[in-house]
């Protein structure tokens, strides 16, 4: 089921036309959808039936509060891999007791902030990180939970700057000395070993890489176990992939995900937590944007949109194909003809596609970009003086800002002169 869909010509999130959120906010903006989002959620709830298990969402796809209090109050947990993540899960009223801490390169301020506010249990990436996160929790008199995160070299077969389980990546610490690993973190004081973690990459198409991953945890949870070391937590990561471009075969399901889970590890008794990001929130959410012009070249035709790269970096940064569609419902059988639609930025990684064959838009028309919710709105940034766009988040007949278009006056005002050049 899908809650963007034509109505009465217009393209409407869940009951609202975007047309309306248009004159409203103006463009460009993110729209995300609360059903869509809650769905996703849902479904990986159901998936892991029957096992204790927590979802953790990776709030990095899309941190927005209003997104992140409606899948906590659904009983989500938050995966987070800073300060800042963190701060907003507790604000938007996730308890310590259902936040993971993970990531590469926790500093000591990261550690204190979190061992005062409550944490469930440290994803620990390396021994020096091991080493750090001891002497901070003893200092505070605090005993935190831990999970080594393994890296079980496996090709998740997606794109390089997203796959993070191989033995060249900077993720975790090699499989093969996660047991000497354990041995030291058992003799650390502040620290409890509870499990493992593993997360093997970003939009996986495939469930094999999770299917080897897992076994290999499984294997490694009798080990460590037959070790003296308690194993009571798999945490197996997120990245299972969504489906960018509706002509090509679907990823798998989060079901099937999860007869993978209980088929390699099922039987270990563990509290299972995923952390998918990317399914929760890809698909719930849109991109709109006007044209500005069209332009046509010599045998090459324009859309020149209002929306740039700094706003959505996923086709400037890995090469990502986004569905795009005209907020106007074309007519059956309307002609289409190939256009590059582009940005107004002076780079020419500004493109969001080349080529693609497109109904006739012409200036003033408006466009959505599919699968935006994910990595599109926490990866924009303010290059060319552009302010970040606004986010408008729906439920049935209503839409809210959830967070507003800055204006020129805040952007300006965060800058500060030098006291020198006051005059
Ligand atoms: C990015 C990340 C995720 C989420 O990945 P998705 O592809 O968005 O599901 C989960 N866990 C960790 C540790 C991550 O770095």
């Amino acid at each position: 089921m899908d809650h963007f869909l034509y109505r009465n010509g217009v393209l409407h999130a869940e009951d609202v036309p975007l047309t309306e959120i248009a004159a409203t906010v103006g463009t460009p903006f993110y729209v995300y959808s609360s059903a869509t989002l809650a769905r996703h959620y849902t479904v990986f709830d159901e998936a892991l039936a029957g096992m204790p298990h927590l979802v953790c969402y990776a709030m990095k796809a899309n941190s927005n509060l209003a997104v992140l209090k409606l899948l906590g109050d659904m009983g989500a947990g938050m995966d987070v891999v800073s300060v800042g993540e963190y701060l907003r899960a507790k604000a938007a009223g996730v308890p310590g007791e259902r936040i993971v801490f993970s990531g590469v390169g926790k500093t000591r301020a990261e550690m204190e902030t979190v061992l005062a506010g409550g944490i469930r249990q440290f994803n620990v990436e390396s021994e020096p990180e091991l080493y750090l996160l001891s002497k901070v929790a003893s200092e505070m008199g605090v005993e935190v939970p831990i999970t080594v995160r393994v890296n079980p070299d496996v090709d998740a077969k997606t794109h390089p700057k997203i796959a993070t389980g191989m033995s060249d990546n900077k993720f975790g610490i090699p499989i093969a000395r996660a047991r000497e690993v354990y041995k030291l973190a058992a003799s650390l004081p502040g620290v409890k070993v509870i499990g493992i973690d593993v997360h093997i990459g970003s939009q996986l198409v495939d469930l094999s890489p999770y299917r080897d991953a897992f076994r290999k945890v499984a294997e490694l949870t009798e080990q460590l176990r037959a070790d003296g070391h308690e194993i009571s937590r798999l945490d197996l990561g997120g990245g299972l992939g969504i489906p960018y471009e509706r002509s090509n075969a679907a990823p798998p399901l989060p079901m099937d995900y999860g007869d993978v889970v209980r088929e390699t590890v099922g039987h270990l008794g563990c509290e299972i937590e995923i952390e998918p990001g990317r399914l929760i929130a890809g698909n719930a959410g849109l991109m709109v944007s006007s044209v500005i012009f069209r332009k046509n070249g010599e045998g090459r035709d324009f859309l020149i949109v209002d929306a740039a790269m700094n706003d959505l970096i996923r086709p400037a940064m890995y090469e990502a194909h986004h569905d795009i569609v005209p907020v106007m419902e074309p007519a059956p059988g309307a002609a289409q003809s190939p256009v590059d639609i582009v940005g107004p930025i002076c780079e020419s990684g500004d493109t969001f596609t080349k080529q693609r064959p497109m109904p006739h838009l012409d200036d003033g028309d408006m466009i959505a970009f599919r699968s935006a919710g994910a990595y599109g709105a926490v990866m924009s940034s303010e290059y060319n003086s552009r302010p970040m766009i606004p986010e408008v988040l729906v439920k049935g007949d209503q839409f809210a800002v959830i967070r507003p278009r800055p204006t020129f006056d805040e952007m300006l005002n965060r800058d500060k002169l030098p006291e020198w050049m006051q005059d």
